[in-house]
């Protein structure tokens, strides 16, 4: 449990306490009688067949003091706020995973009708310089563009659930030999970007699979602050900033490793289930790399019931070879079935606000690796 977290070796301890600060309160309350059985019916713990297995008591006594963490990384600022009790909360019951999947699986089949993306040359437009074909994918302009340099990868499958190793890596592929020819064609724009927003939860507008890829001549704002916290660190205490950050996570048993691509279940995520994998080379020319975000996809969408996420690959700069490297983030962004947003106004202006305890996370991904 995050709550319990304990970091064992002294090395890893002051590396700890440089990047973060960890705090931790309890936040008491009273329920008034008339208000127990309700709150019974919300909070109660449930067997797996949804029969409430705990007295009306033991679920207020739970209710009237909840543990909240708060963890703080001091150098970007990033910092989370963990209530495992919010996962439990009115309208997040977290057992529907088979209604959740039919729900998709039917949503995916009927978007497939008249589906522009499914017929990529037909019905969206093209760079000035082309398209780039790979085995399972193909780039598109982006219609609507983020930027000067906004493009697609659209993958051949319409199901953007359903793809394998051979697959991904091709959208990987893709993906980076459209960096090069954008690079190419205009040198003054180094810095490259990935996103995969996978369903609507995440910010997909089309259901077909697809990424977007970005091309700019200024690192994106929170890439910028992941870089000036690397060099940062590096100018003060001699070390990797990314190295440190996966050390603390190894000490507190929360990563992993696949050769040198290493990850972690973060403990300060941005939302729900975050992890973060490092790898210092270029994805496209590293099987380690892409198996490892391969696997950790998998395991998101086939054994953690994660359908709707984020994807994002921060890579450096075409021109300055500093060390910095390739930071894959994943994120889960929630059930479809939910009409709530999983962000408001705490994650946009304040700390996030968390449910999933990181442990759950990297116990999953293990089995895997
Ligand atoms: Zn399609």
């Amino acid at each position: 449990m995050v709550e319990n977290l304990r970091v064992k070796d002294a090395t890893a301890y002051s590396t700890f306490k440089r990047i973060y600060r960890f705090d931790s309160g309890l936040g008491s309350q009273i329920i008034p009688d008339s208000f127990k059985a309700k709150t019974l019916n919300y909070f109660g713990q449930r067997d797996s067949s949804g029969n409430i297995i705990e007295s009306a008591e033991e679920a207020v006594a739970r209710i009237e003091h909840q543990k909240i963490i708060n963890i703080t990384n001091q150098w970007t600022g990033e910092s989370t706020l963990f209530n495992s009790l919010r996962a439990d909360r009115p309208g997040i019951k977290g057992k529907d995973l088979k209604k959740e999947k039919e729900h998709i699986y039917k949503l995916i089949a009927e978007s497939e009708k008249g589906c522009d993306f499914c017929q990529p040359e037909k019905y969206t437009p093209e760079d000035v310089f082309g398209r780039i074909r790979g085995e399972h994918s193909i780039t598109a302009a982006n219609l609507a563009k983020y930027d000067v340099w906004s493009s697609l990868v659209i993958f051949n499958n319409h199901n953007p659930l359903k793809f394998t190793l051979e697959e991904l890596s091709d959208y990987i592929d893709t993906s980076f030999a459209w960096f090069e020819d954008v690079n190419n064609h205009s040198p003054q724009f180094e810095f490259p970007f990935f996103v995969w927003n996978c369903l609507s939860r995440a910010g997909a507008s089309q259901i077909h699979g697809h990424c977007q890829i970005l091309m700019s001549k200024e690192p994106y704002a929170r890439v910028k602050n992941l870089m000036k916290t690397y060099q940062k660190y590096k100018k003060e205490y001699s070390a990797d900033y990314f190295q440190d950050l996966y050390l603390v996570h190894r000490s507190l048993g929360l990563s992993a490793n696949h050769g040198d691509v290493c990850f972690f279940a973060s403990i300060t995520p941005i939302k729900e289930k975050e992890v973060i994998i490092i790898s210092p080379k270029n994805p496209s020319k590293d099987i380690k790399a892409k198996e490892t975000i391969f696997r950790v996809l998998r395991c998101f969408i086939d054994t953690l019931g994660v359908f709707s996420f984020n994807l994002s690959i921060s890579i450096p700069s075409y021109y300055k070879e500093d060390g910095f490297p390739y930071i894959i983030r994943i994120v889960d962004r929630g059930s479809l079935l939910k009409s709530t947003a999983d962000m408001g106004g705490m994650e946009l202006y304040g700390s996030s606000v968390v449910a999933d305890d990181p442990y759950k996370i990297i116990n999953a991904l293990k089995s895997v690796f």
